[in-house]
């Protein structure tokens, strides 16, 4: 048709303002790393939060006893049971349930539904412990949480969730709040002693490493024994005028409810990789024709439709990051959808005929849309790879880790948990190519590691180490 043309003139500008060659992904490595540094210098220095997590000992692989955790991530709700045996057994058993929080618990009008809920979802788990597991009243729980809430907000989720599991009949202690990518860090260095950070790739991204506790300025306290303190950076606030930032993101973040906030999450993380897919489906079907003569009207549908979340429950709970996570997101193009319509190996592209007659109610694309298609998630989801890749580039300039130096062989590894990680394998692979190009040889002393279930298995860790953290 006559609108072909314009079509692939969309697609080229998109290309070429998604672009991320070297050089600009060290300019945002590098802008990664300043940012850092002004984190750490003052409270409120950058948008980079940098937050003290209070945790300044890793485990050492010596935990021992059973241990419930609770992991409430952008999406799911699990609980999980970990039973530790020490240096010779290590986890002797590992237990996930996963359940999902009907709509009406979140949109409920008290936080008491949720956590009455959730207290009892934790109940009916317990109730399942075999004959090998025993719980010895006054166990302690820990609570992964995918969002970051304030000190004092968070002494009342503590306080409401042991209330709950009162009313639930459990005789548990809630020891704390771990932020997930702190808990995905401890797990990590459980399983491998050469771990440094942790990244989360989900419905959202954040980073947590491990810092020399005397480089932390903004830290007042006595320096910790063992010299170190754990910061979860909230990396997903970076912004940075080196990132490819296009008119569609703009809109995306315009629309969204955090808008301004999140920028570095918007580009990468699995809540928005489709929705971006979506806005530019739907200009190319409005102005090129990209479908025909039609547009889609499942394109025209944006990816919010309501809070998640009762305000009243907001305000008990929550900083900006939760209110951005636990909203509605009615997805036409979800992203493991795209993740389908990318991953699709066949001659006709197949997946995506069927994808698009599905979810969009296309019902005869020829290959030509199809490919079109199929180019935009790979410009969409290389993006977001090799940002984040300049991300981990700047976490370990942060700590000198970045070259090889002489004599020294030591390895860092980086423990990723998160589905997008794990089950986009374009996004995945992308990921670890763009490291060597950043760090040529030096990427050979890097590892970038699955740590499924990493942030579960690192809060009962903790718990079992320690009784206080944020
Ligand atoms: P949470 O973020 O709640 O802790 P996950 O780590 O499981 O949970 O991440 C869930 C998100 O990962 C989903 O919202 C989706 O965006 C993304 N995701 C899940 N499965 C896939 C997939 N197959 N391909 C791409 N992205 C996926
Ligand atoms: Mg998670």
């Amino acid at each position: 048709s006559g609108e072909w043309g314009k079509v692939e003139a969309l697609l080229k500008d998109f290309e070429e303002k998604c672009a991320t060659p070297v050089g600009k992904l060290t300019q945002v490595a590098d802008a990664m790393t300043v940012e850092m540094h002004a984190g750490l210098a003052s409270e409120g220095g950058s948008k980079l939060k940098m937050l003290i997590s209070y945790v300044d000992n890793l485990p050492t692989g010596y935990e021992e006893g059973l241990f419930y955790a609770l992991d409430l991530g952008g999406t799911n709700f699990r609980v999980m049971r970990v039973q530790l045996g020490g240096k010779e057994k290590r986890i002797v058993k590992h237990e996930v349930k996963e359940v999902s929080i009907p709509q009406n618990v979140m949109a409920g009008s008290s936080s008491e539904v949720l956590f009455d809920f959730i207290a009892t979802a934790l109940a009916e788990f317990v109730a399942t412990e075999g004959d090998d597991f025993h719980l010895p009243p006054g166990t302690l729980i820990k609570w992964t949480k995918g969002f970051s809430i304030e000190d004092m907000v968070g002494q009342d989720v503590v306080g409401e969730l042991a209330k709950a599991m009162e009313r639930a009949g459990l005789d548990v202690r809630v020891a704390a709040l771990v932020n997930d990518t702190v808990g995905t860090l401890a797990g990590g260095r459980y399983n491998n002693p050469d771990v440094i950070a942790a990244l989360i790739l989900g419905t959202g991204t954040n980073a947590a490493y491990v810092e020399r506790a005397h480089v932390i300025p903004k830290w007042h306290g006595l320096l910790p024994k063992s010299g170190e303190m754990v910061i979860n950076m909230e990396w997903g606030n970076f912004r940075s005028s080196h990132l490819p930032v296009t008119e569609y993101d703009q809109n995306l973040d315009v629309e969204s409810l955090n808008p301004g906030e999140q920028i570095y999450e918007k580009m990468i993380s699995g809540m928005y990789l489709g929705e971006i897919l979506r806005r530019v489906l739907c200009r190319m079907a409005e102005e090129a024709s990209l479908f025909g003569d039609y547009v889609p009207s499942k394109l025209k549908i944006p990816f919010i439709l309501r809070p998640y979340l009762h305000s009243s429950i907001l305000t008990l709970f929550f900083s900006m990051q939760l209110v951005q996570l636990k909203v509605i997101y009615c997805h036409t193009c979800r992203t493991p959808d795209m993740a389908a319509l990318h991953h699709d190996e066949s001659a006709d592209l197949k997946v995506v005929g069927n994808k698009l007659k599905d979810i969009l109610e296309v019902p005869n694309s020829t290959l030509k849309m199809r490919k079109i298609v199929v180019e935009l998630c790979d410009i969409i989801t290389s993006r977001g790879a090799r940002l984040s890749s300049a991300g981990i580039v700047g976490i370990l300039k942060k700590l000198g880790k970045d070259t090889l130096k002489d004599g020294e062989n030591q390895r860092s590894v980086i423990a990723v948990d998160g589905s997008l990680f794990e089950r986009y394998t374009k996004f995945r692979n992308c990921l670890e190519e763009t490291m060597k190009e950043l760090l040529g040889d030096a990427v050979d002393s890097i590892v970038i590691e699955l740590s499924n279930d990493g942030s579960g298995v690192g809060a009962a860790l903790l718990a079992a180490s320690h009784s206080q953290y944020t």
